[in-house]
């Protein structure tokens, strides 16, 4: 049997990691002397001392949660045997106190891509079709098939068409104060670095959602008028169904002609736009993927790009740790504004942030929320936190255009995923430890394993194994950097993503806090 090995994450933790693929068995001795109770699987803790009832059970140097019975050393550790602590008060947090790491600037690192007229840059070149509502998608559908097969080998420097389809749009009480999210949310993905400034609308008439309504005129002055048009269904001049379908075919046709003009060129590192999320974790996630994406993470900070970390749940429970690396105390208010938000949203439907953690991520070892935040939160790095949008916001539009920047969105993988799109994200990293196949069709997504067994049977869906920390082959910060080399390669279109090669495309999903009708 391979030797039985443990990860620690800090050394005052009273629990760690079993690191063996297939877990361990009872009488497994750790070079240490410990020995097993029990089995114990792959990823959840074993305990490293006595733990009597009621004993704090601490991982990250946090406690975790306290333990219902007595449980020696060497014993499992599970959800079952936990009591969780309630939720980190909102009052009393420490407001901006930690002094930024001294760093160095990186500099010279640079990828090929596409200059928008608004100073930012994109790492694709697709048209985009914006949508008002949810009743036009199937003539969407139908119109972006014939785009592809007609068009599109007319215009070999477009990457790709594709139709923003949602559910939002009608039978909605758009007057409602938190409507404002999934209407900003789409006018800004419509403005995404990868969509070149071109915005083409395809709309019904009747909807709740008007296009004026969409794009306002403060947001049309922004957009050359040649590369604004509408097409709208229900219009008089349309007399059957193909009359709607050569109408966004021609329209189609005027963009991609201005999107095949565009050409690659150098840039610096710091036009990346990147967005972290997690999804599918696992125990390795705080252990391997979300510390070299966070060390990546610190990288593209100190080229000058901008870093996204989202996901309110899976922050929630480390508040403190975030409003301390605030860059000011007003950046620490408006992550605690946001916080204050979901826990009024989640409290609406009589829930509270435990309701995050899945069955696979108890069964990768996450004995619950507090657990997964804290290996969530290392994505971030030790930057400071520069900057906070709410979601659906935009970061141009902000003003903000480097740092790291807390951007509130649900954890939910296509909801955060579709809001950072709207932030202006050009490049996304994904970290998983049970697997998922997650890609989206605006902007490329690297995804990185935490457990080299994952790595290896989803050999051509997985981008990157930072399992191979874990196997003791690499350093976080050896991950950290062939991360950060992959993303440059990436953004030029050098390389593809595995979800690119398939043409793997999940389903924008808008986040609508507000009732509908
Ligand atoms: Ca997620």
């Amino acid at each position: 049997m391979p030797e039985p090995l443990y990860i620690l994450m800090h050394p005052l933790d009273n629990v760690a990691i079993v690191v063996n693929h297939g877990g361990l068995p009872a009488g497994a001795r750790f070079a240490n002397g410990l020995v097993l109770t029990q089995a114990v699987p792959q990823g959840h803790k074993v305990a490293l001392v006595d733990l009597p009832q009621g004993s704090v059970v601490r991982r990250y140097n946090v406690s975790i949660g306290e333990t219902l019975r007595d449980l020696p050393a060497g014993s499992w550790v599970n959800e079952s045997v936990l009591h969780m602590p309630p939720a980190r008060s909102l009052s009393a947090l420490p407001m901006a106190t930690v002094a930024a790491p001294a760093t160095q600037p990186l500099t010279g690192y640079t990828f090929e891509g596409y200059r928008n007229a608004d100073g930012s840059v994109g790492t694709r070149n697709i048209l985009a079709i914006t949508t008002t509502v949810q009743c036009v998608s199937g003539v969407v559908e139908f119109a972006v098939q014939r785009i592809k097969a007609e068009l599109l080998p007319k215009y070999p420097n477009v990457d790709d068409v594709v139709g923003l389809e949602h559910t939002y749009g009608c039978g909605v009480a758009i007057d409602a104060p938190d409507a404002i999210i999934p209407i900003r949310t789409l006018r800004h993905i419509s403005q995404n670095p990868n969509f070149g400034g071109e915005v083409m609308v395809v709309s019904l008439g009747c909807e709740k959602l008007q296009p004026e309504r969409l794009l306002p005129n403060a947001v049309r002055a922004s957009i050359p008028a040649a590369a604004l048009d509408v097409v709208c269904l229900q219009a008089e001049q349309h007399v059957g169904f193909m009359s709607m379908i050569d109408s966004i075919l021609q329209s189609a046709d005027k963009h991609l002609q201005r999107l095949n003009a565009r050409q690659r060129e150098t840039v610096p590192a710091s036009a990346l736009v990147v967005g972290v999320q997690c999804g599918g974790s696992d125990a390795f996630s705080g252990a391997t993927a979300n510390p070299a994406v966070g060390f990546c993470t610190d990288l593209l900070v100190r080229a000058g790009a901008t870093v996204m970390f989202s996901e309110v749940t899976e922050v929630r429970d480390g508040i403190d740790q975030l409003t301390a690396r605030a860059s000011s105390p007003e950046v620490a208010q408006a992550m605690v504004r946001e916080m204050a938000w979901y826990d009024a949203y989640l409290a609406q439907g009589r829930v509270d942030r435990s309701a995050n953690t899945t069955p696979g991520n108890k069964q990768g070892g996450l004995s619950n929320i507090v657990e997964k935040a804290m290996g969530s939160i290392v994505k971030s790095g030790s930057a400071p936190i520069s900057a906070v949008l709410s979601p659906g916001e935009s970061l141009r539009q902000n003003g903000i255009t480097h740092g790291l920047v807390y951007a509130a969105t649900p954890a939910s993988d296509f909801i955060c995923g579709t809001l950072q799109l709207a932030a202006g994200m050009n490049l996304h990293v994904f970290t998983t430890g049970r697997g998922t196949p997650y890609g989206l069709a605006a902007c490329p997504v690297i995804k990185v394993a935490t457990r080299t067994d994952l790595a290896r049977r989803w050999h051509d869906l997985m981008d990157l194994n930072a399992g191979r920390i874990a196997d003791g082959e690499a350093s976080i910060e050896d991950l950290g950097w062939e991360l950060f080399h992959l993303l440059l390669e990436v953004a030029s279109g050098r390389q593809k993503t595995w979800a690119e090669h398939w043409g793997l495309h999940n389903a924008l999903v808008l986040f609508n806090p507000a009732p509908v009708t």
